[in-house]
């Protein structure tokens, strides 16, 4: 088969092109370090971790990434093998010594003897005469290339930072204080006039919130971070509250034209959530991207009337990043719309964290190793981490709102029955291990019959 050719030797990268040659495909994998540097990056190694060491929770059981972990090692996983083989101790975290961990991937790779590495910066869109490529550039994608996907994808596809607003679980929203109403009960497209799931706050609460936002922990912006231009929309909430005591009030907290059922008036201020999946099991607290520390976050934001117990799926945050609008110019098995020879995997994608980056990666490789050998390749089921992952970037996010996502049961497939609560992370679990097993064995491999 003619090789497949990856961009980017990055955890993405290095996780697709084990993925590509463990079905005895060849691989071209270009990564540009170091002939050029990234702001981040400080090694030569592929599969370098550029900050934290650790791969979060290792729990299979009830954790959505330790779920993920447990997927990607029973698909045969490069990044998962070589991440324990090189675990430190870190409780019920996968930690790992980054240097052993980086060695241990280039060195599996390079002993495939269907590898070819070039050490070269992709400065442009790879042509279609290059055949299946898969783009894993991350979030540090050099300059010349991300300007060459923003002209292929649009200029509102591709974000160069990201602004995350804080994502909460539905069902731990209280709905004896919140309430659903769209601002002056106007139907958006598809909408009812409800859309939105509102949070009064009294004069009292709200100069609380205020003070608790300004007095709180921030991680500071990285020297090469402030250099990124982000626009007055996107400002973080704590930077609008010192503006000053109304600015909040007369932004993204104003309470016009919303009335609370309990008290038949207009709340002094309204906190907002939109939905952000199809399944509605995930909801944004509307313009409160923030660069407050996560500690902070769910303390701070659990004062809102109505969030006082709320899980967070995911916390805010602010950050260079460079991504597509996946849910708009992507297919199902991760191909460009507009022009199907090209795959993109990992960060780049609009998922977050080094596993969450491996696992589009070991997608992409799937893929396109299938297509290489003319055979035909299922996404994992919608009950997987991997699969659930998979269908929020690629349809299931909204477009309009689309931010990096990290994995997380809300995510998942509804599970079907009644199901108490706090039985609910396991037995999703469960299921995502029981449905993985199928769907790993039947990994594209040379000498299958092709697709009919
Ligand atoms: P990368 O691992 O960055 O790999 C991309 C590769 O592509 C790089 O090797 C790069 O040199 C190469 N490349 C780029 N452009 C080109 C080109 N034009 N031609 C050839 N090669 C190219 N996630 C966590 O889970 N924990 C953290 O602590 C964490 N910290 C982060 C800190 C920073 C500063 C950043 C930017 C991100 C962080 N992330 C973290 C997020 C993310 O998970 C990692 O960036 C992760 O490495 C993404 O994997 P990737 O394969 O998509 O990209």
């Amino acid at each position: 088969p003619t090789p497949v050719h990856i961009i980017g030797g990055g955890l993405a990268g290095s996780e697709a092109a084990w993925q590509v040659l463990r079905a005895g495909v060849p691989v071209v994998l270009h990564e540009m370090r170091p002939v050029r540097a990234t702001d981040a990056h400080s090694t030569d190694g592929l599969a370098e971790l550029v900050c934290s060491n650790s791969f979060r929770s290792d729990d299979a059981t009830a954790n959505a990434v330790g779920v993920l972990h447990a997927e990607m090692r029973r698909a045969d996983s490069v990044i998962m093998a070589a991440a324990d083989a090189n675990q430190v101790p870190a409780g019920g975290a996968l930690a790992v010594d980054r240097h052993g961990f980086s060695a241990a991937v280039e060195a599996r790779l390079r002993s495939h003897p269907l590898l070819e590495i070039r050490r070269e910066e992709v400065t442009g869109l790879p042509p279609a005469d290059w055949g299946p490529t898969i783009i894993a550039t991350g979030p540090l994608t050099s300059p010349a290339l991300a300007e060459a996907v923003r002209m292929a994808t649009g200029e509102d596809s591709l974000a160069f930072f990201d602004a995350i607003a804080p994502i909460v679980h539905h069902e731990s929203i209280d709905f004896d204080i919140a309430w659903m109403q769209s601002r002056y009960d106007k139907p958006g497209p598809g909408g009812t006039g409800a859309d939105y799931i509102n949070c009064p706050m009294d004069r009292e609460t709200y100069e609380a919130f205020i003070a608790a936002l300004i007095a709180g922990e921030k991680t500071d912006f990285k020297e090469w971070e402030k250099s990124t231009p982000y626009f007055e929309a996107c400002l973080p909430i704590e930077v609008m509250a010192e503006r000053g005591p109304e600015t909040l009030r007369f932004g993204p907290m104003k309470p016009v034209g919303l009335t609370d059922p309990r008290t038949g008036r207009s709340p002094h201020a309204v906190v907002q959530l939109r939905q952000d999946n199809a399944q509605g099991t995930l909801w944004n607290i509307v313009g409160f991207q923030t660069k407050l520390k996560y500690g902070e976050q769910s303390r701070i934001f659990r004062m809102i009337p109505g969030l006082g117990g709320a899980e967070f799926a995911r916390l805010g945050g602010i950050h260079r990043n460079t991504f597509i609008n996946s849910p708009r110019v992507l297919d199902g098995a991760m191909r460009l719309k507009v022009a199907p020879h090209l795959r993109f995997a990992g960060q780049v994608t609009g998922v977050e964290g080094y596993v969450e980056s491996a696992a589009m990666g070991l997608l992409a490789g799937r893929f396109a190793a299938a297509e290489a050998l003319g055979v035909a390749a299922l996404p994992p089921p919608a009950t997987t981490a991997m699969g659930a992952l998979l269908a929020h970037i690629t349809g299931a996010a909204n477009p309009d709102t689309f931010q990096p996502m990290n994995v997380n049961f809300g995510l998942f497939a509804p599970l079907e029955g009644r199901v108490r609560k706090n039985e609910r992370k396991a037995n999703m679990a469960r299921r995502a291990l029981d449905d993985i097993g199928p769907w790993a064995d039947a990994a594209p491999a040379a000498g299958t019959r092709p697709a009919a």
